[in-house]
């Protein structure tokens, strides 16, 4: 079990108290790297979910001033910022990505909280229409949109939460959340940070766990709540869409991505490199903008390959608490197994495996740890072309013609993030221009920053989370046209 000065309450967090599942049913999280128990959390359903969305309901009018607010920002980013070790340790504990990593993720959380700290007040600030039409000034207003439901997953345990938290309580929202099953220990620690530091009225902050359809089933049904932020699965992102109708919910969505990686045969094929192997193995290669096909120019295919092999070679899977780690495991067997299929599948059709072990000797019921892997001769009919591998699958596509980079990239219902690598920017903006990814990295494989709106077309999504565009994500515009 899971020792930690921040998790004193393995609780659900309701107005302000520390609670469990009515039912006292719990649920056990696991570590990924050895697959003992952690700890046990409440499961909790529709009535505490209820519960929680009526506190957060009574909180709305009081919530406090601009400068209140802003406060429990810059408090909330100096705790993270004090506490990255610890909640890094939780976070690598339950996810299995590497200490040094998570930390790196807790720093990540915090520059959201700074962000929205610094940007709240110019960017709730009412704004005075130019023009005076039909004898008024018009002036449009951002109010509050009330209660926001959010729900995230277990790829960034607080990274996720960060990007939607900081930017509702900034526009004057009370919260439910609603933490992945998998990595909630994460999230209870920075409930206890919030809980112990901040002097939070009642309400404003809620914390529910457990299953998923009877708490997005109330989240969804309740008149009370008008915004909900989703980032997961597009399935899960169609089900809330079909959910919302009812009470027209504001929805914003960040769902999955099939990230097209492109190197142009004058890029810089050690950089390239670089920015794949950093971007790719990142959380054992399951982000959502982590790259999932690799399109190369023919002319530098065996190079650029050879080059990336070399690197993989030298990566270290391990448990994320060991020093020298670079990836750790896959979060469960689902994962494994997905890894696994894209692997076996693409070599029945022809792949080549340059890099890793044979599926043969790869298995979910021995551990979780798949190793990093690289297959050449990669054609699109296979699965890792069709969908988001989610794991450290590497797969190599040859192209000839910048317009088959573009229709090749652009070939799948998803629009998250994509890369493009090349010397010559104005070939490579042109590119740019043509696929429909919300994020698209030129000569980075970088992916969102808390001040730049981050977000998906088609299938990926909709809304933005980060910048000017997050904070809007929670307000409502109102417009007030003054004839007096
Ligand atoms: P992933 O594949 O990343 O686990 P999911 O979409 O299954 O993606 O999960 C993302 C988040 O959505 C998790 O917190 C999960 O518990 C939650 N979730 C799953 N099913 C539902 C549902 N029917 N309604 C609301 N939230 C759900």
């Amino acid at each position: 079990m899971i020792e930690s000065y921040l998790l004193k309450n393995i609780s659900g967090y309701i107005d302000g108290q520390w609670v469990d599942a009515d039912s006292g049913r719990t649920v056990e999280v696991l570590n990924p790297a050895n697959g003992k128990t952690l700890a046990e959390i409440p499961y909790m359903a529709a009535d505490e979910t209820a519960r929680a969305i009526a506190a957060a309901k009574a909180a709305l009018p009081s919530m406090p001033d601009v400068a209140t607010r802003r406060e429990w920002l810059e408090d909330t980013r100096d705790a993270l910022i004090a506490e990255k070790e610890e909640i890094g340790r939780i976070l690598c504990l339950e996810h299995g990505k590497p200490w040094k990593e998570a930390q790196g993720e807790v720093e990540y959380a915090a520059s959201f909280f700074d962000y929205f700290a610094k940007s709240m007040e110019d960017g709730l600030a009412p704004e005075e229409l130019a023009d005076k039409v039909k004898d008024c000034t018009w002036t449009v207003y951002k109010r509050a949109i009330g209660v926001a439901g959010l729900i995230t997953p277990w790829n960034f345990p607080i990274g996720m939460i960060a990007k939607k938290i900081a930017p509702a309580i900034a526009a004057g929202c009370p919260v439910v959340i609603k933490p992945a099953t998998e990595t909630p220990l994460t999230m209870i620690a920075m409930f206890q940070i919030m809980h112990d530091r901040l002097d939070l009225p009642k309400g404003v902050i809620n914390l529910v766990m457990g299953s998923s359809k009877e708490i997005g089933g109330e989240l969804m049904s309740s008149p009370d709540v008008p915004m909900i932020s989703f980032t997961g699965s597009t399935g899960v992102g169609q089900l809330l869409i079909e959910q919302s109708r009812q009470h027209v919910k504001k929805l914003g969505l960040e769902l999955g991505g099939n990230a097209p990686f492109i190197v142009l045969d004058d890029a810089d094929l050690d950089s390239a490199a670089d920015n794949l192997i950093a971007n790719k193995f990142r959380g054992c290669g399951q982000t959502c903008v982590c790259a999932n096909r690799i399109f190369v120019h023919s002319n530098v295919y065996k190079e650029f390959t050879d080059k990336v092999v070399e690197k993989v070679k030298a990566l270290k899977v391990g448990d994320g608490m060991d020093e020298d780690v670079d990836i750790g495991p896959l979060v469960n067997a689902a994962g494994f197994d997905k890894v696994h299929d894209h692997v076996k599948d693409a070599l029945s059709k022809g792949a080549t495996l340059v890099a890793g072990k044979h599926p043969d000797e790869l298995d979910s019921d021995k551990n979780l740890f798949y190793p990093p892997t690289v297959i050449t001769d990669v054609t699109h009919d296979m699965l890792c072309c069709q969908e988001e591998t989610f794991g450290p699958l590497i797969p190599m596509i040859a192209f000839d013609t910048d317009e088959q980079a573009v229709q090749q990239g652009n070939d799948t219902e998803f629009g998250l993030a994509s890369y493009v690598f090349g010397k010559d920017a104005k070939r490579a903006h042109k590119i740019i221009a043509q696929l429909h990814f919300g994020h698209c990295g030129y000569n980075t494989a970088t992916g969102p920053a808390a001040h730049a709106p981050f977000g998906g077309m088609l299938h990926s999504g909709i809304g933005r989370e980060g910048g000017h565009d997050g904070l809007l994500e929670y307000v409502e515009l109102q417009t007030v046209p003054d004839g007096s």
